[in-house]
Parts: C-alpha cells; structure tokens; sequence
C-alpha cells in the first residue's frame, strides 16, 4: 500500500499520516520531517536545506532527491511532502516507485493559518500539538514524554504566507497530474482530526484492499 498525502502547508498531512500509521502497516515518511532531522544531526545536506526552510521555499530538487531516495525503501508506506514539483514525480517513477492513491486533503486558507499560527511541536518525540484545538495538558510541555513544545521557525507568521505561495505555484499542479491517473481522492479536511481519518477510512479504495491493519480493522 503506498499512499500519497498532499495538501497545502496545516492541511494535516503530518498529524494524519501519524494516525495511518498507527493503525496500518505502513510508515510515515515525511520530508520535512527527514530535514529536520538532517539538520539537528548536522549533516551537511541537511545544512543546505535549512536556509531555504527558513524562507519557505523549497529545498533544491538535486538536495532532497538525495535525501528521500535512501528513505523511500518501504512496501508500505504513507509519503508527506515529496514530489512536491513535477522533476521529483518524475525521479519517483524513474525509480519504479508507483504511488497507489493520492489523499488530497481540502482546506481554506483562513483554517490554514489559524492552524499554523498555533501549531506547537515536541522537540522530543515530535508529536504535534495546537494551541486552540490540541493543546498540551501543561502549557508547553509533551503530555507523551514530557519533552518541552516548540513553534517551527517557518510556521511564524511572515513564512506561512511564502510557504502557501511555494505551494500554489509549484506543488499544487500535482494534483491535476494524479487525477488525470485517476488515483486521486479529494478529502475535505477543514473539520477535526478525526473527522478527516473517518473520510480516508472510509475510501472504498481501502475497504476494497482489506488491508490488516494492527486495530484488527
Ligand atoms: P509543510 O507541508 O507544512 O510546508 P513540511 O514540513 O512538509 O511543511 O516542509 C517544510 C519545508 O521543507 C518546506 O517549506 C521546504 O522548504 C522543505 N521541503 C520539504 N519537502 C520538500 C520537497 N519535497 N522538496 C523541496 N523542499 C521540501
């Protein structure tokens, strides 16, 4: 099962490619993610990229090629953040990898800087928190592990706006070139969390697939 998570910067990429993952045999592997760990473990690629993170444009292609194509190794998988042009779809199916669905998730723009703005991340275990809709038991602190929450340096309000435009110029044209395959469904993820999980699961592409996920779904 290989699934593609899409959507414009606070869509829920991340927050429900978690919650697949943690009901499914399939690995979340976010590029972002994947960057900012390069980043924290100092590794020179990873150094490339920030500057351009930090402005919210996207990293060189020749960068995050490099990086994904070690991490995309899995059978089962949910991939958020990459292709996000049409040179990385095209390195992606250069490399036989064949993407099996294509999750759109649909949000406004009010919802997603109102997501963004308060958007609160473990710095130790990375589970995401908001301030209004998820907040922490204790302000600032993990209720998973404690670990103290941090605001991503591009999710202050003067990099949301470039990122939502990095989005509509380069990456949104992906979803015409899905749907044109044909695997692409548009989910509505302007509700709750939960809501936009019981939408996906609720895709007769995956009850059709009766894939056994460890719920015992
Ligand atoms: P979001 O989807 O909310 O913008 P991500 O965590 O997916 O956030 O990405 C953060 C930043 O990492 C992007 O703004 C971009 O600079 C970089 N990035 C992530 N994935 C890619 C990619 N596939 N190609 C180029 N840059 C990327």
């Amino acid at each position: 099962m290989k699934i593609l998570i899409m959507g414009p910067p606070g869509a829920g990429k991340g927050t429900i490619a978690e919650m697949l993952q943690e009901n499914f045999d399939v690995v979340h592997l976010s590029s972002g993610d994947i960057l900012r760990d390069a980043i924290k473990e100092n590794n020179p690629l990873g150094m490339k990229a920030k500057a351009f993170m930090e402005k919210g444009v996207l990293v060189p292609d020749e960068i995050i090629i490099e990086i994904m194509k070690e991490k995309i190794n899995a059978d089962a998988f949910v991939l958020d953040g990459f292709p996000r042009n049409l040179v990385q779809v095209k390195k992606l199916e250069d490399a036989d990898i064949k993407i099996d669905i294509v999750l759109n998730l649909q949000v406004s723009e009010e919802t997603v800087i109102s997501r963004i703005s308060g958007r609160r991340i473990c710095a130790q275990c990375g589970k995401i928190y908001h301030l209004k809709n998820m907040p922490p038991k204790k302000e600032d602190i993990c209720d998973v592990c404690n670990g103290k929450l941090y605001q991503r340096e591009d999710d202050k309000p003067q990099t949301i706006k470039e990122r939502l435009n990095t989005y509509r110029e380069q990456t949104e044209e992906l979803v015409k070139y899905y749907d044109e395959k044909n695997i692409l469904e548009n989910i509505d993820a302007g509700g709750n969390k939960e809501t936009t999980y019981d939408k996906i699961t609720g895709l007769e592409w995956l009850k059709k697939r009766k894939y056994k996920s460890k719920a015992g779904l």
